[in-house]
């Protein structure tokens, strides 16, 4: 049997969506402080966000697919209010443990 696992590099495999929502994040977590900043929290609103929206998938070797200018604003909308209700649904029931440290500042 062939396996392709070991001859191709399926990590250059990406999900465009991904990257795009740790940058809205990123700039989310400057504005709002009350958002809890554990590992667990971050990558549960990631997780969150992800399921949301429709995939993004392209392969990062061959290089991006070019975002359709007129659709990029609409898109945008979309990763930002999927990632509102990530962020919704993780500060009402977060999963971490009671004791976390918090970000300072
Ligand atoms: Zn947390």
């Amino acid at each position: 049997m062939v396996n392709i696992r070991e001859i191709y590099r399926f990590d250059a495999v990406e999900n465009e969506n991904k990257e795009y929502i740790i940058d809205l994040l990123e700039e989310l977590l400057d504005a709002d402080h009350t958002i809890c900043t554990c590992e667990q929290c971050i990558l549960d609103i990631v997780a969150i966000t992800l399921n949301e929206l429709q995939p993004r998938y392209r392969v990062g070797i061959l290089g991006s697919i070019d975002i359709d200018q007129r659709n990029h604003s609409e898109y945008q909308d979309t990763v930002v209010r999927a990632l509102q209700y990530a962020v919704m649904r993780v500060t009402e029931n977060p999963h971490h443990s009671v004791i976390f440290t918090r970000r300072s500042g």
